[in-house]
């Protein structure tokens, strides 16, 4: 029997895209001995999508599609995919053409080669602003130094990944997460595969600017604490300067009897008390966050180990 490869391809008013992306991904399978499931999820698209997918799957037996009540986003979409995909080996791949399906065999190839997960990294985006640009730069920058997981910089979702990941990718439980945040901190053997991506050949992207930024923001919640642990860290700098400049009024005035001519006034002396008050308010924000740390690693109950092989 030939090895199943599922494909599965998140869509979000992604109408005209449908037909085109199946077409290649048909034409891709006629050349390889490989079985092929597309399973195509729809994430609340209020274009004619559904419309399009139903008429596909009742025409081909390889389309499984799931349709979301409401607009989950991408990485739930994806998640509910792999979820249900059935094949030796599972690829991701978005809808509107921006990852190359020619590249299909290529990941297979390497996968066949003992990777068990396969990663497509994004070489040049000829279509992207220097908005975006910059804003994924700076994503991963920010990430790499404050998250626990290294994430490779233009490492995108178009991946594939072995039937044994699948299976420990389902156990993950949390909520707010990030596809391959999670498939990066599950480790395994990588591979590579380098892909300049098309131009968004037809409809709108899903993502703007906004809905990115939540994205990042969601990552940074989710994946360290380090917003709150900032906050601790300002803390212990404010009561340190403040707490020397109390220690040295109150010599320098009420000691020494003012000997700078420095004439401190009572609202002055009253700023540094509450600044201190506010920098100890501050650290104990920051010691909430190790609780708070311990509480969320206990909360995603994510699996203490995996094991990639086992021989006894
Ligand atoms: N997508 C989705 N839900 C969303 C937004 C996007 O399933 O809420 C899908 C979309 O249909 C496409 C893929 O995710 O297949 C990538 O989306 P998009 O092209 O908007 O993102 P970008 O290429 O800018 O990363
Ligand atoms: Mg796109």
């Amino acid at each position: 029997m030939r090895k199943l490869i599922s494909i599965i391809i998140p869509t979000y008013n992604e109408a005209e895209n449908i037909p085109f992306i199946h077409n290649d991904i048909k034409n891709i399978f006629k050349n390889i001995p490989y079985r092929c499931e597309m399973i195509f999820v729809n994430d609340g698209s209020f274009d004619k999508t559904q419309e399009i997918l139903k008429n596909l799957a009742g025409k081909d037996r390889q389309i499984k599609y799931l349709e979301f009540s409401r607009n989950f986003g991408k990485e739930m979409a994806t998640t509910a995919g792999i979820n249900r995909c059935k094949g030796d080996a599972c690829l991701m791949i978005d809808a509107d053409l921006q990852h190359p399906v020619k590249l299909i065999p290529k990941f297979i190839e390497k996968w066949e080669a003992g990777a068990e997960t396969v990663i497509g990294i994004r070489r040049e985006n000829n279509g992207e602003g220097i908005v975006k640009r910059f804003g994924s730069f700076l994503f991963y920058k920010f990430m790499n130094s404050v998250g626990e997981t290294k994430i490779i910089p233009n490492a995108t979702d178009f991946r594939l990944i072995d039937r044994k990941i699948v299976n420990e990718f389902n156990k993950f439980t949390e909520g707010n997460r990030i596809t391959r945040g999670l498939l990066d901190w599950l480790g395994f053997k990588k591979d590579f595969v380098y892909f300049k991506a098309n131009k968004r050949m037809r409809g709108k992207a899903g993502y703007n600017p906004c809905k990115l930024f939540g994205l990042t923001v969601d990552t940074l919640v989710g994946h360290s604490l380090f917003l709150l642990k900032l906050v601790g860290k300002l803390g212990v700098v404010i009561v340190l300067i403040s707490g020397f400049l109390g220690i040295f009024i109150f010599i320098e005035k009420y000691i020494l009897n003012d000997p700078l001519r420095l004439n401190f006034s009572g609202p002055a002396i009253l700023a540094v008390i509450i600044l201190f008050l506010i920098g100890i308010v501050l650290v104990c924000l920051g010691l909430i966050a190790l609780y708070i740390g311990n509480i969320q690693n206990e909360v995603a109950n994510r699996p203490l180990y995996v094991i990639s092989k086992f021989k006894v």
